[in-house]
């Protein structure tokens, strides 16, 4: 249970004093107006309210957020309306408030729930990105208090987290969060295999356990040795559901799954990354083709760090990842992260979302139909992103299998209507061509050409270069 002793703890360390100020307003504010409500696991409604401005502080979120988040339920809630919020905490408090409530409320059930859902998101993911952050925040406790809701109930938040808010979580870069939306929801979606996962890692984790810590000693003394100044380091324990995501992809066989615990580093800056990682690699042979760069070419979700497993003494493998304190910042709290936030901030949301926040919100105008519309939503929002290069090299960024021709209409569509090929790093590539992050692009044009050829609406893949291959045709 999260007090409010516990909530200012944090901001002491973060904020102002009148902004703490301001926080205890909204606390005092809240109480009464939440006074003498229970959420059924029994505790006072408060404590809700606690635990989600708590975790926005935690993400370093700004403090008309954690405001937001302890007054989040006030007008659907109790007596006092959005109205009292606004008088007595402002406009941009009142905004965001009224943003998670609009949120909500849902009518509907099933395909139908979901896709009004999803469109409801969009809408305030444009507004302001920081509604669906408090959100998350939100429903993170919900998640964990679940145990106190109603059978029927639980099922449907636990679904709803899992399809909706743990893919925009990690669409958002806030891996962490998914990662522990995830974690919650998968015993109540699939209790079966979850006792089967949890059973077998059980007993390994022991053995593990004790394996890792022989190896972090080993690496810590060879650190010192080079006067190699480290943040952190620790065993980091996979999580349930990705554990289980990974034996259906290995035959369910856990012994093939190297990375159960892996040895976490955290060292101040890039530089010092590759350091540890060069003494990892004198002391223990790495495995081939399982040293990965991500900081050089991130993963197609902006994730950054350098993994490596090698060879033990112990006549075992271990998988090690290094990373800065920014890049383990960035893999916690994604957008809401510190140095990422501030540039949130400047932006005027409003008049500039995120180019595929803009997409999102094209794609739930223009499509109506919600079977179509959640086919699209899966297609553009929930597959990995890839990140290619124009020759100029602006980066591009497309959803993973994108094709030339994607890329070409992203551009500008006068680029795909007179588009006949296409050259990665230099080789020439078919039109249908699947990109892979890190590659070159060019396209070859030909200045005659007016229209685009009905056969790449079997091509594409990304719903804005199809509506754009559509509206040329029929011109
Ligand atoms: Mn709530």
């Amino acid at each position: 249970m999260i007090t409010f002793e516990d909530l200012k703890k944090i901001l002491i360390t973060d904020y102002q004093d009148e902004d703490i100020n301001t926080v205890i307003k909204a606390f005092h504010f809240a109480s009464e107006a939440h006074r003498g409500q229970k959420r059924r696991t029994g505790e006072d409604y408060i404590y809700h309210c606690l635990a989600t401005a708590y975790n926005l502080a935690q993400m370093k979120m700004d403090i008309p957020s954690i405001t937001a988040g302890l007054l989040h339920d006030v007008p659907e809630d109790t007596d006092f309306s959005l109205d009292d919020v606004k008088n007595n905490f402002g406009k941009e408090v009142a905004e965001l408030v009224a943003g998670v409530t609009k949120l909500g409320t849902l009518k509907y059930r099933g395909l139908e729930r979901y896709a009004e859902n999803l469109r409801k998101m969009f809408l305030a993911m444009s507004k302001d990105l920081r509604i669906i952050i408090i959100k998350l925040a939100d429903r993170l406790h919900n998640m964990q208090t679940l145990e106190g809701v109603r059978e029927e109930k639980r099922l449907r938040i636990a679904q709803e987290t899992l399809e909706i808010y743990a893919p925009i979580a990690n669409r958002l870069g806030m891996f962490e969060i998914k990662t522990r939306l995830e974690d919650l929801a998968f015993p109540y979606i699939y209790p079966s295999e979850y006792l089967w996962v949890s059973n077998l890692v059980k007993d390994r984790l022991k053995t593990e356990t004790k394996y890792i810590d022989k190896i972090q000693h080993l690496a810590q003394k060879d650190l010192v040795k080079n006067n190699i100044h480290y943040l952190q380091i620790k065993g980091r324990v996979k999580s349930l559901f990705s554990i289980y995501q990974k034996l259906l992809h290995k035959g369910k066989d856990l012994n093939k799954v190297y990375d159960l615990i892996a040895l976490r580093i955290i060292v101040p800056d890039v530089i010092d990354c590759y350091s540890v990682l060069g003494i990892i690699h004198k002391r223990w042979t790495p495995l081939k083709g399982r040293v990965k760069d991500y900081i050089a070419q991130p993963k197609p979700n902006g994730y950054r760090s350098l993994h490596t497993s090698v060879f033990t003494e112990f006549g075992k493998i271990a998988e090690i990842q290094i990373r800065s304190q920014a890049m383990d910042e960035e893999a916690e709290f994604g957008i809401a992260a510190h140095s990422r936030y501030k540039e949130l901030k400047n932006i005027d949301s409003k008049k500039n979302p995120p180019t595929w926040v803009k997409h999102l919100l094209e794609i739930q105008k223009s499509i109506t139909d919600n079977v179509e519309f959640i086919k699209h939503v899966k297609n553009d929002l929930f597959l990995n992103r890839i990140f290619v290069f124009t020759p100029k090299g602006d980066v591009i960024e497309l959803p993973e299998n994108a094709t030339p021709l994607d890329f070409a209409f992203h551009i500008h569509t006068d680029i795909g209507n007179k588009c006949v090929g296409a050259k990665i790093n230099e080789q020439m590539v078919s039109l249908n061509h699947a990109l892979k992050s890190g590659d070159v692009v060019e396209i070859l044009i030909d200045k005659n050409r007016k229209k685009p050829n009905p056969d790449w609406l079997n091509i594409v893949i990304t719903t804005a270069a199809k509506d754009k291959i559509r509206n040329q045709l029929r011109k």
